[in-house]
């Protein structure tokens, strides 16, 4: 067994604290890295304090991991020891169904395994995540990534990256549409990003009226504060595609009635409480589609990757020590990041 040494939640209640843990020893196909960053996703907090009552404690959270290989499997062909790999919210799959048939992993119709608060099905227990020192992945599930890029600020690319990626190319975004991105977090400022890159024109919705500046920067066209009635009134029946990001409830019919006919609201954000039910007749008079998505199959992860590096596209992180991870995540509720946070993992040892 593989010693591991992390940060885990061992109560809804409890703040993040050192975790010393075991990992599998790297199968003929597995691959060991060392984690070097590890971005902080809002699900990483849902998780930790069982917003979505589904939580095994002591939970290791962290999906958005970057790391060094420190030792391969004998069967590994794709990775070399030394080289700079990603993993992202999945580890494996059953890889025999029809959506791991398609390269949809993420839909796997006997369950994915996520890389943390999953069934560990080699050594049984459960999967640990990225706020760690180490961790071993079956190579099926490792990503390349380029030199190029900053490698702390590529790790949020691996959730919130193609959490937003998969929707805007599911729904063809692309040059002529208008797009709109809900909430300016760690998901919304990679999907500005990317529908920018694609050639869309963005519209950002936030909440928050000091982070107008940024979003025009970050390349959105035009930035509209949601909670202005004058300002949405503006944009009415006007939009291709909506992506909403938002990870709290609130009201749909806002950004609805945005939509053209036939256009689309995408939602990836899962608030611990339901959003309050839609107009039935915003979707039925134009014909509007509400629809949702989840991260993205493997395939399309490395797509996304490499479509970041040519297009020069990586987070906007703040780096942290691990031991503020709580304090992140009190910013985090607060809508208090610019734009992720991500744990440099050199500080566990300090
Ligand atoms: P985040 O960094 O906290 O960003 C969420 C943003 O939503 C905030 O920055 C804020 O933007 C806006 N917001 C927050 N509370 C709001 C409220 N009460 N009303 C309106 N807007 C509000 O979170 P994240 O990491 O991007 O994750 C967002 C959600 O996606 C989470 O629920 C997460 O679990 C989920 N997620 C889903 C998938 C998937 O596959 N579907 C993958 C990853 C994450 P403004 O300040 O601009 O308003
Ligand atoms: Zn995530």
């Amino acid at each position: 067994m593989l010693t591991s040494l992390g940060y885990a939640a061992k109560t809804a209640e409890s703040a993040l604290a050192p975790y010393t843990f075991e990992r599998r020893d790297p199968g003929a196909h597995d691959v060991q890295i060392e984690i070097m960053y590890c971005g902080v996703c809002h699900s990483d907090l849902h998780t930790a304090r069982n917003e979505w009552h589904s939580t095994v404690y002591p939970v290791v959270p962290g999906h958005e991991i970057i790391g060094r290989v420190t030792r391969i499997g004998s069967h590994v062909k794709q990775f070399k020891e030394g080289q700079v790999v990603g993993v992202g919210c999945m580890v494996d799959s059953c890889q025999s169904c029809a959506s791991c048939a398609e390269g949809l992993e993420q839909y796997c119709e006997n369950g994915f395994t996520g890389t943390y608060n999953a069934e560990e099905k080699h050594i049984g227990g459960v999967t640990y995540g990225g706020y760690a020192n180490n961790i071993v992945v079956s190579e099926k599930f490792v990503l390349h990534v380029s030199g190029k890029l900053d490698p702390a600020a590529v790790a949020p690319l691996l959730c919130a990256g193609i959490t937003t990626y998969s929707p805007l190319r599911h729904w063809k975004v692309g040059k002529g549409h208008k797009v709109g991105i809900v909430g300016l977090g760690g998901l919304g400022h990679m999907g500005v990003k990317i529908a920018h890159a694609m050639g869309a024109h963005v519209v950002l919705f936030t909440t928050s009226p000091g982070k107008a500046a940024d979003a025009l920067k970050l390349g959105a066209d035009e930035v509209v504060i949601s909670k202005d009635a004058e300002q949405m009134a503006q944009h009415l029946n006007s939009f291709d595609f909506i992506l909403n990001t938002v990870a709290a409830p609130h009201d749909l019919d806002a950004f609805m009635v945005l939509l053209k006919r036939d256009g689309t609201m995408t939602l990836v954000g899962v608030p611990e409480l339901p959003h309050p039910s839609p107009s039935v007749g915003n979707l039925i008079f134009k014909r509007r589609h509400l629809a949702g998505s989840l991260i993205g199959g493997i395939k399309e992860t490395q797509e996304m990757l490499d479509f970041c590096a040519e297009h020069d596209i990586t987070s906007e992180i703040e780096m942290i020590k691990i031991q503020d991870i709580n304090i992140a995540y009190e910013r985090m509720l607060k809508s208090d990041v610019k734009y992720r946070f991500v744990i440099d993992m050199a500080s566990l040892a300090a």
